[in-house]
């Protein structure tokens, strides 16, 4: 199981001031355990800013942006360091890769996020991903980690979402002010009347408060992830909720992840148009397998790594619809050629397939 796990700041200090090292220590060996059970682990964290603050000696809060992010430039390596150093007592390897909105709007970004990621995962090396608050202000912002943690969990396509916090869970209404207020433990969907129940903004550490959960619970749901919103202070919370434990509150996915992932596909607008060979048409409309450049014959239409294009057979029918692997211009360059060539004519290689299987909708 892949698994993203965003940890706030109110978790990462355990409600004090600073950096907590037993509750890091606690977190990573949650980590590591889950990791030796065969799963892949994302960690999304926040604490940049707090650390920062921690390192400048605790300076008056000032909300000004220039000393945001010098909080945030400060801190971020500070908590990268705290991580390496308590995930190699459990043999693990941390990568810092930071993130902002145009990482998710922007294809090419997106997927060469996605190749780091994916090359992490595979080289068991342990992601630690934040928003790059240095550089990124207001529009240009995720904005908040919970909300990032849900992109995430996209992007690497995560079989779950845990967004550890200092709430139980979600509540029937706000326990601080309603005592007789009962955890809920499953939402099915998130609806108005679940929105309603976020209320207002929780702690002040952190960016986020209940909504941004709910916000981020929609979203990962929406594209098939199951989302849990569980208590950072229980001892290995991680490992039992990977394990199936209940704890906190769990939002299903909506539908499957490769249903809604081949609905994104077909929503989007197709900005080119390849022809196939008869045995590649076939291959593709009747077994759905992966394309590759050796059947393709015409490549038209002006299109980047990641987009959507037609897949048309020898007679000129549209019979899928898919993402090319690679832009157009190289794809004109590998037509026709066997896989291994590939890299001899560009001079890199983003893999065998023009359009992967799992990247294809037949129509
Ligand atoms: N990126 C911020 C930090 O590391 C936190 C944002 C959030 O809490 O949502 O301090």
């Amino acid at each position: 199981m892949r698994v993203v796990l965003k940890l706030g700041t109110s978790v990462l200090t355990a409600g004090t001031d600073r950096l907590h090292g037993p509750r890091l220590v606690d977190l990573m060996r949650s980590m590591a355990a889950v990791r030796s059970g065969g799963h892949e682990v994302v960690l999304v964290s926040s604490g940049a800013v707090n650390a920062g603050w921690e390192v400048l000696g605790f300076p008056p809060r000032d909300r000004t942006l220039a000393e945001k992010q010098l909080l945030a430039a400060v801190g971020q390596g500070q908590l990268m360091h705290r991580y390496a150093t308590i995930a190699d007592l459990y043999g693990v390897n941390v990568a810092q890769v930071l993130l902002t909105a145009d990482d998710f709007r922007d294809r090419t970004r997106y997927l060469n996020a996605r190749t780091t990621l994916d090359a992490c995962l595979t080289r068991g090396v342990l992601p630690i991903i934040n928003e790059n608050d240095a550089v990124a202000t207001g529009q240009l912002k995720v904005g908040d980690n919970d909300t990032l943690s849900a992109f995430v969990a996209n992007l690497v396509e995560a079989d779950l979402l845990v967004i550890l916090t200092d709430a139980p869970g979600l509540f029937t209404a706000d326990p601080r002010s309603h005592p007789e207020a009962t955890l809920i433990p499953v939402v099915e969907r998130v609806t108005p009347e679940v929105w309603a129940l976020a209320g207002g903004v929780g702690s002040h550490r952190g960016t986020g408060g209940m909504h941004t959960k709910i916000q981020a619970a929609e979203i990962a749901t929406r594209a098939g992830t199951p989302v849990v919103i569980a208590p950072g202070d229980q001892p290995d919370a991680l490992s039992r909720i990977v394990g199936g434990e209940t704890l906190g509150t769990r939002f299903l996915a909506n539908g499957n992840r490769l249903e809604a992932r081949k609905r994104w596909i077909l929503a989007e607008i197709a900005s080119g148009r390849i022809t196939l060979d008869a045995g590649a048409a076939q291959a593709v409309s009747e077994r759905g397998g992966s394309l590759l450049p050796a059947g393709i014959r015409a490549v038209e239409g002006e299109f980047e790594r990641g987009h959507t294009i037609r897949l048309l057979s020898p007679d000129g029918q549209e019979i899928a619809r898919g993402l090319s692997r690679y832009k157009s211009s190289d794809l004109t360059r590998i037509m026709g050629k066997h896989s291994r060539d590939i890299e001899a004519a560009l001079g890199f290689t983003y893999g065998p397939e023009a359009v992967h299987r799992d990247d294809l909708v037949r129509l």
